[in-house]
């Protein structure tokens, strides 16, 4: 058996060193495990915090995911659609405040409607920025030719979070017609366009084991994946699977996901990770901590005020009653606070998918 310090000091760590960490109890070793991680952050991807202007442009979805505030059979929740206007002050208002760029997220719709709404608002942002901004996209699972036309509109990246890499965990947390092994096409299929990829996980779901979570960061490393954006599970009341999520322990999935953070920066090394607004759920502190466990990117949310509090995934969203400008005087301050800083006008790009993807990287211009 050996010592947090051994495990810590080994150039690749087993799956049962991953396990003997995930489970780790006292507070000296879990903050040993979070200073490695901080340390190989800092020699990998330095310690720049990037911005990700985080627009919820939508809260319409077709689907139906067991855990989600904003599933189509929630009809007690109002529905709003920003229009390409509104979309385009938000990213302007990125673009003019430095963050080197933004992610475009809503519900998930597949209508040649929706889909040519999108590609107009990439197109015009791009546009109005001489496609200085980065344009990522969260738009769910789309087909291929969709993605491609997005990715010529503009886009260059897309999180698409595989929610937990066991199928049959992901069957207990989806209705019958959501398809794991569509969603790992998905991923292959943005990954073969030349997409920056990016995924991740829920953590501290119902049925969940930590063995699963293990196998999560071996999906990650085997799909090549060059951003990790996870976070804790957090309930959303009007679910189904809030009934399961009744024991749901906030400050245990809060201490997981800063593990999971931790691990998947030990294991991944130059990939870009995310310290997610659910973390901020969960604990007031709760993405600075995420900075000092080996994330190195922050996505405030840019989402006009009249709208924040509709896009309300699971309980507590934070932020929801501020301005982007209050947020971004907010952040400055905590990331200060860490002696963090942060990137403007950098898209931030992680070396992994340069070292992946050498000879044919969009870079920065
Ligand atoms: N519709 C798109 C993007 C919006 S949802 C999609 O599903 O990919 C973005 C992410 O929110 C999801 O991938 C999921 O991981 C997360 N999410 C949804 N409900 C959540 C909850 N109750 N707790 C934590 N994260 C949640
Ligand atoms: Fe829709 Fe995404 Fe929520 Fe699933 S997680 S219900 S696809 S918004």
């Amino acid at each position: 058996m050996h010592t947090v310090d051994e495990v810590l000091e080994k150039d690749r760590l087993s799956r049962d060193d991953m396990l003997s960490m995930l489970s780790l109890s006292s507070g000296g070793d879990i903050q040993k495990l979070y200073d490695a991680a901080y340390r190989i952050k800092r020699q990998y991807v330095g310690s720049k915090v990037y911005f990700r202007g985080l627009i919820e442009f939508s809260n319409i979805c077709d689907k139906n995911c067991l855990y989600c505030g904003i599933r189509k059979d929630n009809t007690g929740q109002q529905r709003y659609m920003m229009s390409r206007d509104e979309i385009l002050d938000a990213a302007l208002w990125a673009y003019d405040n430095g963050y080197g760029s933004i992610v475009l997220q809503s519900g998930e719709r597949t209508d040649p409607k929706y889909i040519g709404f999108v590609t107009d608002v990439i197109s015009s942002i791009s546009k109005n920025t001489g496609a200085k901004l980065g344009i990522t996209l969260s738009l769910g699972e789309q087909d291929l030719r969709t993605y491609e036309r997005w990715r010529e509109a503009g886009a260059h990246r897309y999180l698409l979070r595989i929610e937990t890499s066991n199928p049959d965990l992901y069957a207990k947390l989806h209705p019958a017609d959501h398809s794991f092994m569509r969603r790992v096409q998905c991923l292959r299929d943005l990954k073969d366009l030349g997409y920056q990829l990016g995924t991740g996980v829920m953590i501290g779901l119902p049925f969940q084991t930590q063995e699963n979570l293990v196998d999560d960061i071996f999906f990650f490393e085997r799909m090549e994946i060059d951003m990790i954006g996870m976070g804790p599970y957090v309930i959303h009341d009007d679910t189904p699977l809030a009934q399961a999520a009744a024991e749901c322990d906030k400050q245990h999935n809060f201490e997981l996901s800063l593990k999971m953070i931790a691990l998947a920066r030990i294991m991944l090394r130059d990939v870009n990770i995310a310290a997610t607004t659910a973390l901020q759920a969960l604990h007031p502190q709760g993405r600075e901590q995420g900075l000092l466990a080996g994330a190195n990117v922050i996505m405030p949310i840019i989402t006009h005020k009249k709208y924040r509090e509709l896009y309300q995934l699971y309980n507590d969203k934070p932020c929801v009653n501020e301005e982007a400008g209050q947020c971004k005087g907010c952040l400055e301050s905590r990331i200060g606070s860490i002696n963090e800083v942060i990137a403007y006008n950098e898209w931030g790009d992680p070396p992994h998918y340069f070292r992946r993807t050498t000879g044919r990287a969009m870079q920065h211009p």
